[in-house]
């Protein structure tokens, strides 16, 4: 069936020269879609796979903004409005120096899946920056958002694209994108989902994604008649999606052992309790600070610095049950995931978007390791942004329970829906699989629907 994925891989390759990592998101689904496009000439005929890897929109624009010091800086913004098929265009914002269209149209590509996995309807996008908030002041923050906002507010609407948060953008940065776009518009609507929990905020937003990426691991065990009860786990970052993950798995009773930022990881074999991820939280959210400032606390503690040239982490070497990776994209590559396999770790869920890289999925899946993949494992994050819309549609504020009991079914069904797909396509436990599949059947279907468009 490869006669048929092959061109439209051809034709990205040929069309997007350079976009590495819009490639490799584009090369996974279409090897999981080689397996069963054969069954569904119509979508062939259609050519919807030459449709669904073209973004319907891409935006591209200048960002000035002027620093403490008065001198003008420069960066650029940008928005990929991927597919509209099933609602509108969702997806957060990220501010990051490494920042680039591949990056962005790969996170709006799998976020197209991932929300199709949510049964929700929300479209797929993506958007962000090459913007280092790193040791930039408040004020500065306060201008960048602004003058971002400033072109982004023609291109977004809670009917039409709403944004929310991703690296570098929380929920400072949500509140002051949110109040520039209510004062160009005039308007207090549900643009952006990750609002402060008094003015339009869900609760449980922040939380979503690690919380849901451990119930969507606790059932992969599960699948095994195994929990994350006693589990040593490795975490990789330690912004929102990492402290939130190991909030989870404490109360699951499991034992956290590292975090890591883009300068080095600390472990801790003792474990993290409470006192210490607060000490995170913190050090993090507060002080804006290092993970080395971790081992200057609890000197036991282990850091180590990263070295771009390394050929692999030593994060993903140490000796653990489950690894969570909850930092960045291929942050494991075919070494690290070496490691695992050879230390036994029973359980990787990603955290991250595509933080694995394809050699290293392979050497997951033939290792017999349970293997969540992002667009299934971190989709609770989107789900929770698809109840704030709901709330803010229905002007109404649903309680915590109400939040976690939602998020807790939508994650069962997503993996629910990834083993269904996987034994009918593919191999059982094969949930990347069963994740690009069922995501794209869903997409496809809808795009059939609505015609050429
Ligand atoms: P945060 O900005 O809160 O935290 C990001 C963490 O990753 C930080 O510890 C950061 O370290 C580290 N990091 C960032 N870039 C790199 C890099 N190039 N190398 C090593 N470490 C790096 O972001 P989130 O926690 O929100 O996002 C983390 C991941 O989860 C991303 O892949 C994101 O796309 C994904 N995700 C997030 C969702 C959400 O709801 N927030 C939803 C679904 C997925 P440092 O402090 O040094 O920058």
């Amino acid at each position: 069936m490869e006669h048929i994925t092959a061109p439209v891989m051809e034709s990205v390759l040929r069309k997007d020269p350079g976009e590495k990592e819009f490639h490799q998101a584009v090369h996974e689904v279409l090897m999981s879609l080689s397996k069963v496009i054969d069954s569904y000439p119509n979508l062939v005929y259609h050519k919807i796979l030459d449709r669904i890897v073209e973004p319907e929109r891409v935006i591209s624009f200048r960002v000035p903004w002027t620093d403490d010091q008065g001198i003008l800086q420069i960066n650029r913004g940008c928005r990929v409005e991927m597919n509209s098929a099933l609602g509108p265009y969702k997806g957060g914002i990220r501010f990051h120096p490494s920042v680039n269209l591949s990056i962005m149209k790969f996170l709006a590509f799998e976020q197209t899946f991932k929300n199709a996995l949510t049964g929700l309807n929300l479209g797929g996008g993506k958007g962000g920056a090459d913007f280092d908030p790193k040791g930039k002041s408040d004020l500065e923050i306060m201008r960048f958002c602004q003058s971002f906002m400033s072109e982004l507010w023609r291109h977004i609407g809670d009917r039409t694209d709403i944004p929310a948060g991703d690296i570098g953008v929380g929920g400072r940065e949500i509140g002051y994108m949110f109040g520039q776009y209510k004062r160009l518009r005039n308007e207090f609507s549900g643009v952006l989902t990750g609002k402060g929990s008094q003015w339009g905020g869900s609760f449980l937003r922040p939380e979503a994604t690690g919380f849901g990426l451990v119930y969507f691991a606790a059932h992969m065990l599960a699948g095994r008649s195994e929990t994350l009860e006693g589990k040593t786990c490795l975490i990789s970052g330690s912004g929102n999606v990492a402290q939130f993950t190991a909030e989870k798995l404490l109360e699951m009773g499991a034992k956290v052992i590292s975090f890591s930022d883009s300068t080095g990881a600390m472990v801790d074999h003792d474990g993290i309790d409470h006192e210490k991820l607060a000490f995170v939280k913190q050090l993090k959210n507060v002080h804006r600070g290092r993970i080395a400032e971790y081992q200057e606390r609890y000197p036991h503690a282990q850091y180590y610095r990263f070295n771009p040239r390394d050929a692999f982490s030593p994060l993903w070497a140490q000796e653990a049950d489950c690894a969570f990776p909850c930092a960045t994209q291929n942050e494991i590559n075919e070494q690290d995931a070496k490691h695992l396999a050879e230390n036994k770790v029973i359980l990787t869920a990603e955290g991250a978007n595509m933080p694995t890289s394809e050699e290293g999925i392979e050497i997951f899946l033939s290792s017999g390791m349970l293997f969540g993949p992002a667009k299934a494992a971190n989709a609770g994050g989107v789900a929770v942004s698809g109840l704030e819309m709901a709330q803010n549609g229905s002007r109404l504020q649903w309680s915590r329970s109400q939040v976690d009991d939602h998020l807790h079914r939508i994650m069962k069904n997503i993996y629910t829906t990834c083993v269904e797909y996987a034994q009918r396509y593919s191999t059982p436990e094969n949930f990347v699989d069963g994740a690009n599949i069922a995501g794209f059947i869903r997409t496809a279907n809808a795009m059939l629907d609505q015609g050429y468009v």
